[in-house]
């Protein structure tokens, strides 16, 4: 019924939040990216996964923001055993006891790499090793062609009603995601209230690299730059209520013929309440366009 596409930390919240204000959380799927995936002395790490799972569950270090200890290694046989990532993290999700659906974007290997003027870096290597200070060029995810997405996550864009873009990294959560074969045109055919959130207030992310990374592909650090990467599908883009005075240049952004709407709300959220204040603040954004998704009572 609604369907989220997010990265980490950032998509993370919102995916929590909707899942706390929904009268069925199980009327929501996640779809994660995965090109931030590595390994590590022979172990698969799914980092965003991982955060979208814990959050959910309630487990996440809020800081940190990925991992717990000592919980993947009944999973990573799995994986051994040449199950679908997809799999994996459906058992994950059972024995987290998580109702929304959690799917990653594809079972294929997509890797993001960053071109930097100290060479070409793997994503944790750019993000974690080097604490993403080198400026950023350019931005490949290796893999993609031959990659294809989940078919469980082809379905729940086409199945939505209602399709978020969660307000994560565009650069590297999400434009994987969309960089999939055939994902960017699901989008753009589906039938789906499309809405994307706002990942920058004030001109700066709320954590982590993404006006580095606009900048450094040559992109303005501006909500506008974020429209223009989801253009081909989007319907209306939350802007942050602090950015109101943006509303005539991000609507500007659209497609040539195609209506974007722009809606503010407080996008912050710095607790578990501002969580659940944004997803109400959509849900009621998608009812006033015919999209009604039952919510709990406040
Ligand atoms: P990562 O993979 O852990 O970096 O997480 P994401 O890609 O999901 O999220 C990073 C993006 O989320 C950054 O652009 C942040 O500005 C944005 N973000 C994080 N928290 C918030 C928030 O509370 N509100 C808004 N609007 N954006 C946020």
């Amino acid at each position: 019924m609604l369907t989220v596409l997010c990265g980490g930390v950032g998509g993370a919240k919102l995916v929590a939040g909707i899942a706390a204000v929904l009268a069925d959380p199980s009327a929501l799927t996640v779809i994660v990216n995965t090109a931030d995936d590595w390994q590590h002395l022979g172990l698969h790490i799914s980092p965003d996964v991982d955060t979208v799972l814990y959050t959910l569950a309630g487990l996440a270090g809020r800081e940190r923001g990925w991992g717990i200890e000592g919980d993947t290694w009944a999973a990573l046989e799995m994986l051994r055993e040449g199950r679908r990532l997809t799999e994996v993290t459906h058992r994950l999700r059972e024995a987290l006891r998580i109702a929304p659906v959690v799917l990653p974007m594809s079972d294929d290997r997509v890797a993001t790499v960053v071109r930097t003027p100290a060479g070409r870096l793997a994503f944790q290597e750019y993000f974690v090793l080097r604490g993403a200070r080198d400026p950023v060029t350019a931005v490949e995810f290796e893999g993609l062609e031959r990659a294809r997405p989940s078919p469980e996550a082809v379905d729940a864009v086409r199945s939505a009603r209602l399709l978020i873009v969660a307000p994560s990294n565009p650069v590297v959560s999400i434009r994987p995601i969309l960089a999939l074969p055939g994902m960017e045109a699901a989008l753009a055919q589906s039938a789906a209230l499309r809405v994307a959130v706002t990942p920058l207030i004030r001109g700066e992310a709320v954590k982590g690299p993404t006006v580095e990374m606009l900048r450094g592909l040559g992109m303005d650090a501006a909500p506008h730059a974020v429209v223009a990467l989801y253009r081909t599908f989007l319907d209306v883009f939350v802007l942050d209520a602090r950015d109101r005075a943006l509303t005539g240049s991000v609507a500007g952004a659209g497609s040539p013929g195609r209506a974007l709407e722009v809606e503010c709300a407080d996008t912050l959220m710095p607790d578990d309440a501002g969580r659940r204040r944004l997803a109400r603040d959509l849900l009621a954004i998608a009812r006033a366009r015919g999209v009604e998704i039952p919510v709990r009572p406040e």
